[in-house]
């Protein structure tokens, strides 16, 4: 099978790969489309702590059963499937933590999303695989784990129907949050960015919208909410932009860092704002399998308004042109199909 293979910082080949063989409990999945995130992006360009050089890249998956060795799917299920799963079983997830498990990489869709076909073992079939309705397209499927992530993101921020929700960032990430919100029935969302047309799709997830290079953000932000959000996720990879979100957080608010920061970045904490204020700084990393349940379930009920934000199919030929062209901002949401 073809496979898309990274090599390191800016380096990509398509391969010929032997096609993985499922065992017992697992589950081979042809891949029918996998979304291009800023993580393969970021680690396109600049590699990744994580993922060395040899990785196939792409974890956004969604795709046909050809094989299945496992009770609960059959060939021709079309699917979507999370790139890992928690154990259930160690001392973070006992704490409630899924997304923390100590054993979270130990199985893993082999060999990742920028591939032809992916080998499910059984704990991600069992957790973070999930049978598509009819009415679900693969692309919209393969927004699953990023929604999931989502989920995550915004529970941890404590957002519910009486939220006013502020994002920083017109990343796909932040542009799904904003969705979701909508979905929750937050009150109101506030979206900050600075690209013209991810702006553009704001504007159809977000009751308002800021350009950040030409409008103030703090003077927007007190025009459409007073007292400050109540919730806050800073989707943007901007340290000055986590130190705006803690300044303008409603007392008792709780800015979640969703971004991950360039390694060595700090931050000079107001601790004022810590302690009088009770704001709350928080971070949110990835899923548990219940909130990629949850994001499957709202994409299968088709409850977010997601018209146009995949504005980019490629083949899998191509993903390195995407990554490009992910990494210049370009488009929304990028899809590798096949
Ligand atoms: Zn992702
Ligand atoms: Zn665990």
């Amino acid at each position: 099978m073809k496979v898309a293979r990274y090599l390191g910082p800016g380096r990509l080949a398509l391969e010929d790969a032997p096609v993985p063989e499922p065992g017992d409990g697992e589950v081979l999945v042809r891949v029918r489309a996998c979304g291009v995130c800023g993580t393969d992006v970021k680690t396109y360009l600049r590699g990744h702590a994580l993922i060395g050089p040899g990785a196939v890249l792409g974890h956004e998956v969604a795709g046909e059963v050809a094989v299945s060795r496992h009770p609960g799917f059959r060939v021709g299920d079309r699917v979507a499937v999370g790139p890992y799963a928690e154990c259930g079983e160690c001392d973070a997830c006992r704490r409630g933590h899924p997304s923390l498990c100590a054993r979270l990489h130990e199985a893993f869709a082999e060999p990742g999303g920028f591939a032809e076909y992916v080998r499910v073992p059984r704990r991600l079939a069992d957790r973070v695989m999930h049978v598509l309705p009819p009415g679900l397209a693969y692309e919209r499927a393969a927004l699953v784990e990023p929604l999931a992530c989502c989920v995550h993101g915004l529970r941890v921020a404590g957002v519910t129907a009486s939220s006013r929700l502020l994002v920083i960032g017109d990343g796909p990430m932040g542009l799904l949050q904003a969705a979701l919100a909508r979905a929750w029935g937050a009150t109101s969302v506030l979206l900050s960015g600075a690209t013209p047309h991810r702006l553009a799709f704001a504007r159809t997830v977000a009751d308002v919208v800021v350009d950040a290079t030409r409008e103030d953000l703090a003077a927007a932000v007190a025009a459409w909410a007073p007292a400050g959000p109540d919730a806050t996720l800073v989707s943007v990879a901007s340290v000055a932009s986590l130190a705006d979100a803690i300044a303008l957080s409603a007392r008792g608010g709780v800015v979640n860092a969703f971004a991950g920061m360039p390694k060595g970045e700090h931050l000079p904490l107001d601790l004022r704002r810590v302690h009088y204020d009770e704001v709350r700084v928080a971070g949110s990393f990835g899923y548990g399998s219940d909130d990629f349940r949850e994001a499957f379930d709202l994409l299968a009920a088709d409850a977010l308004p997601l018209d146009g934000f995949v504005t980019d199919r490629v083949a899998l030929d191509d993903v390195e042109a995407a990554l490009q062209r992910g990494a210049a901002h370009a488009g929304v949401k990028t899809v590798v199909v096949g």
